[in-house]
C-alpha cells in the first residue's frame, strides 16, 4: 500500500464521520471496531469513538455469527457482496433490531474488513426482534425469491450452501423436472413441498424443499419463499433402508410386498393397461437336484438379471419367491402386449451360461392384462398365475394370455381338487376289476385293477376325470397307495379263496419315478400270505422314457421282489426298442386305440406281435369290442384279450360268480 492510498482511506473516514446514519468498520479477523461515526457510537452505546474501539466485540458474539461474518469476509473477496438484513445488535446486552448493509472494505495491510451501514430507524418491536434472530441463527435455508433472476434474499444457513449467490431458483435444482413440479404446483395451490437434489457448495445435496407464493415485502412484487432442509443423511438412510425392505435379496429384484405399492402407484398415476406376466423356471426342482442350488441360484440370479436389462422405464421385475417372478409392465397400448412379451420371452429362453455346462432353463410366461382401477391386484395375479399354470400344462416353455375361459375351467379344477383330497381322506375310492382272456384256453386268466370314484354326489367318476389332476397335483401318490393297498387286500382274498388269477394295477409315471411305490412295495411282497408272483404292474412308456438308466435300475428292483412288470398303452407312445429288450418285463398291452382303428392299423397290430415274440413277452390287446376284432388277433396269434368284448370292468362282487363260473 502506498501513501497516497493511506491518505485516501483516511479521507474516508472523515467523511463518514460526517454521515447522520450510523456507519462503522468492522475488522473480522480481530473483531474489533476500527472506525465509527457518531451516529454508530450512538447506535452501539459508546461514549464515543475509542470506547467502541477498545471493546472485543468477539465477547458477545455467538460461533455462528462468527463462522457467518467470516463467510462475508469471503464474499467480499470473492465477488465484492454487499448484503442487507435485518440483524439484532447487542449494545452493553440491549438487544436492537436494525436494517443493514455490509460491503468489503480493504485495509491497508491488504485485509478484507466489513463496513457497515445502517439503513433506516432501529427496532424494537420484540416480535420482530425475536423473528429476525430466528431467521439469522436457524440452520433452516431461507430465501426469496422474485419472478426471475437470483434470490431476492437468502438467510445465512441459504448463503452457507448455496453454490452460487447469482443463481436463479431453477438453477438450484439437478432436476428440471422438480423444479418444473413446484412451478406447477405453486401455479396450481400456492405451495408444494418435495425432496429434492440440489447444487450446493458441499457438492450434490437432498433438500426438503417448501416453496410458497408471497409478495416481496419491499417492493410488493410477487416473490417465492422457499425453505429447505438438508436431508441427505436421512435420505440415504431411508432409502438405503427401503431398498432392503423392497428387494428380494438373491436377485436384487423388488419383494412381493414392494409390487402392491408399485401398482398401487401406477394406478394413482392413471395407468389403465397393466400386464403381469408371471413366470418360473421349467422344472426348477429338477435343477436344483441334479446340479444342487448354488447352480440353481445362478440360474435365478441370471433370469432375474435378463428380466432387468429387459425391462423398460417404469417396468418392474419382482421375485414372487422360490422361483417365481412377476414383470409388471406399464403398457402405454395395450396391442404392444404380444410384442413386449414375446421378446422377454425370447431373453428368458436363451441357454444360460452357468455352472460347468450350458444348462438349457426354459421358462413358462402366463400373462394377464388389467386395468388397476376395475380389478385387485390378487385377482389379476391369480389371473396370471392361471395362465402360468395351463402354459405348463400345454407342455411348458411357452407363453400364454389369459381369457375368461381359462378362469372358469381352472375353477373347476381346484374344486374338484379340494373334493379329491377329501374323497382321499374318506376313502370314496374304490376298484373295479376287468377280466383278461387267454385265447387259447378260452378261461380269464387276469383282471386288471381300475381306479373308480364313488362321489356323494355325482356318483361314479371314472379314472380320466381324477387320474390326471392327481398326477398333477401329486395326489396320485396318496391315491396310488390306496388303489395298491385295496388290489393287494384283494388279491390275498382270492389267493385265500383258492383262485388262480393274475391282478394287475396300474402305476402312474410319478407314482414309479417316487420314493413311495418300493416301500409299499417290499413291505408286502415280504409278508408270507401275499402272493406277489401273481401281481402285475402296469407302467406307460411315458414314465420309463425320462430317465432310462433310472427305470432299468427301478424295474429290475421290482421284478427281483417276484412282481410281473408290463407297459401299458404301448405302441402310444415313445417306443424305444432298445431299451424296450434291456427292461425285465412281462407283458406288453397293445393300446386301445390300435384296436379301435382295426382293421387300418392291422399291420401295426401285426408288429408289436412279431415284436413281443421276438422279446418272448407275453401280449394283451386291449379294447376289444367286437368279434371281428377278436377273430383276427387270435388268428394273428395274439394270446390274450381284454374288452368290452370279454367283459367290463366289474366290482369285486359282481365280479366272483363270473369267475366261479369259469371255474377258476
Ligand atoms: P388303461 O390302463 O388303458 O385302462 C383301460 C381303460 O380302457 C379303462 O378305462 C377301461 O374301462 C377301458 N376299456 C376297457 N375295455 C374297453 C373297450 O373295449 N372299449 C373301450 N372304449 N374302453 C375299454 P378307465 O377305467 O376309464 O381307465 C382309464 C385310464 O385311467 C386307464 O387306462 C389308466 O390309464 C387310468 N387308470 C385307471 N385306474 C388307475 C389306477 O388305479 N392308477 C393309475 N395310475 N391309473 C389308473
Ligand atoms: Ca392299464
Ligand atoms: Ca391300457
Amino acid at each position: 500500500m502506498n501513501t497516497a492510498d493511506h491518505t485516501l482511506r483516511i479521507d474516508q473516514f472523515a467523511a463518514a464521520r460526517k454521515l447522520r446514519t450510523p456507519t462503522w468498520v468492522y475488522d473480522i479477523d480481530t473483531c474489533r471496531v476500527i472506525h465509527a461515526n457518531a451516529a454508530a457510537c450512538a447506535l452501539w452505546h459508546a461514549k464515543d469513538e475509542q470506547d467502541l474501539k477498545s471493546r472485543d466485540m468477539s465477547e458477545d458474539m455467538t460461533a455462528t455469527v462468527a463462522t457467518r461474518l467470516k463467510q462475508y469476509q469471503a464474499d467480499f473477496v470473492a465477488h465484492d457482496a454487499v448484503f442487507t438484513e435485518l440483524w439484532t445488535l447487542f449494545p452493553n446486552g440491549t438487544p436492537t433490531t436494525i436494517k443493514l448493509q455490509f460491503s468489503g472494505f480493504r485495509l491497508l495491510d491488504g485485509r478484507m474488513a466489513m463496513q457497515c451501514e445502517a439503513l433506516g430507524d432501529t427496532d424494537q418491536n420484540p416480535d420482530n426482534l425475536r423473528s429476525t434472530e430466528a431467521l439469522l441463527h436457524t440452520d433452516v435455508m431461507i430465501s426469496l425469491f422474485g419472478a426471475d433472476g437470483p434470490a431476492l434474499y437468502m438467510n445465512p444457513a441459504a448463503r452457507k450452501v448455496v453454490l452460487d449467490a447469482n443463481s436463479t431458483f431453477r438453477e438450484m435444482f439437478i432436476r428440471q423436472s422438480d423444479h418444473d413440479m413446484i412451478a406447477d404446483q405453486l401455479r396450481d395451490t400456492g405451495e408444494h413441498r418435495l425432496i429434492a437434489e440440489v447444487f450446493t457448495k458441499n457438492g450434490n445435496r437432498w433438500f426438503d424443499i417448501s416453496a410458497k407464493k408471497c409478495d416481496d415485502a419491499a417492493t410488493g412484487e410477487p416473490a417465492v419463499l422457499v425453505t429447505a432442509i438438508d436431508v441427505t443423511e436421512l435420505k440415504l438412510t431411508r432409502d438405503q433402508a427401503r431398498f432392503l425392505a423392497d428387494r428380494d435379496q438373491l436377485t436384487g429384484c423388488f419383494n412381493r410386498s414392494y409390487l402392491l405399492d408399485h401398482i398401487a402407484n401406477l394406478a394413482r398415476k392413471g395407468a389403465r393397461h397393466i400386464a403381469l406376466m408371471y413366470f418360473d423356471v421349467d422344472r426348477f426342482k429338477q435343477i436344483n437336484d441334479t446340479f444342487g442350488h448354488v447352480i440353481g441360484d445362478k440360474v435365478l440370479m441370471e433370469l432375474s438379471d435378463r428380466a432387468i436389462a429387459r425391462a423398460q422405464e417404469g417396468d418392474i421385475v419382482v421375485r414372487l419367491g422360490g422361483d417365481e417372478f412377476v414383470v409388471v409392465v406399464n403398457l402405454d397400448d395395450p396391442e404392444n402386449c404380444p410384442t413386449r412379451a414375446a421378446q422377454f420371452f425370447d431373453d428368458l429362453s436363451r441357454p444360460l451360461d452357468v455352472g460347468p455346462d450350458a444348462i438349457s432353463a426354459k421358462v413358462s410366461i402366463g400373462i394377464s392384462v388389467f386395468d388397476p382401477v376395475q380389478t385387485e391386484i390378487e385377482t389379476a395375479l391369480r389371473q396370471a398365475d392361471i395362465a402360468l399354470y395351463l402354459a405348463k400344462n400345454a407342455g411348458r416353455n411357452r407363453f400364454l394370455f389369459y381369457d375368461e375361459k381359462m378362469g372358469a375351467e381352472i375353477e373347476a379344477r381346484k374344486r374338484i381338487e379340494a373334493e379329491i383330497e377329501v374323497a382321499l381322506s374318506k376313502r370314496q375310492f374304490d376298484l373295479h376289476y376287468q377280466p383278461r382272456l387267454d385265447v387259447s384256453t378260452g378261461t380269464i386268466t387276469a383282471v386288471e385293477g381300475l381306479a373308480r370314484w364313488y362321489h356323494p354326489s355325482l356318483g361314479l367318476v371314472l379314472p380320466d376325470d381324477f387320474i390326471p389332476i392327481c398326477e398333477d397335483t401329486g395326489l396320485i401318490h396318496a391315491l396310488g397307495r390306496q388303489v395298491l393297498e385295496m388290489g393287494f387286500y384283494q388279491a390275498i382274498e382270492w389267493h385265500k379263496a383258492g383262485l388262480d388269477l393274475c391282478l394287475s394295477l396300474n402305476i402312474s409315471p410319478r407314482q414309479f419315478l417316487g420314493s413311495d411305490l418300493m416301500g409299499t412295495l417290499k413291505a408286502y411282497a415280504s409278508r408270507p400270505d401275499f402272493p406277489t408272483h401273481k401281481i402285475e404292474l402296469e407302467i406307460t412308456e411315458r414314465a420309463l422314457i425320462e430317465d432310462q438308466e433310472g427305470a432299468a435300475v427301478q424295474l429290475q428292483a421290482i421284478s427281483d421282489l417276484g412282481f410281473k412288470i408290463s407297459i401299458d398303452d404301448f405302441g402310444s407312445g415313445y417306443s424305444n426298442l432298445a431299451y424296450i429288450s434291456r427292461f425285465p418285463l412281462n407283458c406288453l398291452k397293445i393300446d386301445r386305440s390300435f384296436i379301435g382303428q382295426w382293421p387300418s392299423s392291422g399291420p401295426i397290430i401285426r408288429l408289436i406281435l412279431a415284436l413281443a415274440q421276438q422279446l418272448d413277452v407275453n401280449v394283451v390287446a386291449e379294447g376289444v369290442e367286437t368279434q371281428a376284432q377278436f377273430d383276427w388277433l387270435r388268428d394273428e396269434g395274439c394270446a390274450q384279450i381284454q374288452g368290452f368284448l370279454v367283459g367290463k370292468p366289474l366290482s369285486a362282487d359282481e365280479l366272483l360268480p363270473l369267475l366261479q363260473e369259469a371255474g377258476l
